[in-house]
């Protein structure tokens, strides 16, 4: 099994831009590409997820100037269906070159979309950069709203940034006080679709970046294809971004290998197990 997926490269790396990493998640690389590639011309676009309508709810947007995409900075870890703009950003927005962020199974949906576009004629000939942020699991509003307010007793109006990390859920508020709980006990929030999930590093991206593996303030990033190099070392060369070889970085990818073979194995088990659910008949595999 290839766990983290074809890459041409990895490395561990960061903005250059204060003003970026600021509020971004980790390195800032998604928010530092998109702007990057919006100023160059490489895209005219980006789906990235907005300030939905509650507090920390995220919202699909076409980002089309700076302001809207560092707006959208930080991760929120509560679902945020990106690829239901995808059509309007080319058919209402007029976007040739689009850009889009996402998980592992938007990126996926992408792709999908790209080789079967039912539903999406000249559209999927539009995309230019498809970034993908990995991830271990994800959870409805309402499950995010009660890990932060009933586990961390933070209330969303006073939170700054949430994380996962270190086997922890992390809360940070304006004020600087930090609440953090064990991830054993934000299981039973999951979304259950997240349980037959085998993609944890966005393999099929053309750049696909996490904070597992690189020190606080600094990302992992796979080079993938092409066209992700071809745009990566342009960006790199504009000095947008610091870089260092992954070898040098502790923990580097000894411990994304370890991740995302734990959580390919434990969401194949499950998928064993939901063939054999019913008696006598199982439950749907999508894989087959
Ligand atoms: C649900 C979830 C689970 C994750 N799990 C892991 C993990 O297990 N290990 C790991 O290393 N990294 C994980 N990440 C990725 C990590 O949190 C950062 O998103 C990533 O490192 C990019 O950081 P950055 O500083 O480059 O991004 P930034 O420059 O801060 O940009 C982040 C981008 O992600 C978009 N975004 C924010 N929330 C969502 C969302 N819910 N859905 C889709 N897009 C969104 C933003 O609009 C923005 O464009 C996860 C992310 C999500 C959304
Ligand atoms: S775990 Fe998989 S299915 Fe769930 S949000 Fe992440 S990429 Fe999508």
């Amino acid at each position: 099994m290839d766990y983290l997926g074809k890459y041409k490269s990895a490395v561990a790396a960061r903005s250059t831009s204060a003003e970026v990493l600021r509020c971004s998640q980790d390195g800032g690389i998604v928010t530092s590409m998109f702007l990057y590639a919006l100023e160059e011309g490489i895209i005219d676009g980006a789906i990235v997820a907005g300030q939905g309508e509650k507090p920390w709810q995220p919202k699909p947007i076409v980002a089309t100037t700076p302001e809207e995409i560092l707006s959208s900075r930080g991760t929120r870890y509560n679902v945020c269906p990106n690829m239901s703009v995808l059509k309007e950003s080319v058919r209402k927005y007029g976007l040739d070159k689009v850009g889009i962020v996402g998980t592992p199974c938007q990126i996926q949906a992408l792709r999908k979309a790209q080789l079967y576009p039912v539903g999406l004629r000249d559209v999927c000939d539009k995309i230019a950069l498809a970034m993908g942020i990995f991830c271990m699991e994800n959870f409805s509003y309402q499950s995010m709203t009660q890990i932060v307010q009933d586990h961390c007793n933070v209330d969303l109006h006073s939170l700054k940034k949430t994380d996962i990390g270190k086997g922890k859920y992390w809360a940070y508020t304006n004020r600087g006080a930090v609440s953090q709980i064990p991830l054993k006990l934000t299981h039973k929030y999951e979304q259950p679709g997240c349980h037959v999930c085998l993609d944890y590093v966005a393999n099929l991206a053309d750049i696909s970046t996490g904070s597992v593996g690189s020190p606080d303030g600094w990302s992992t990033v796979f080079i993938r294809n092409n066209n992700g190099e071809n745009i990566w070392n342009k960006a790199v060369a504009a000095g947008i971004f610091e870089t260092k070889p992954i070898e040098s970085v502790k923990p580097g990818l000894e411990l994304v290998t370890k991740l995302a073979t734990e959580k390919i194995t434990k969401n194949q088990k499950e998928l064993e197990h939901r063939a054999t659910f019913g008696v006598n008949k199982g439950l749907r595999n999508p894989y087959i």
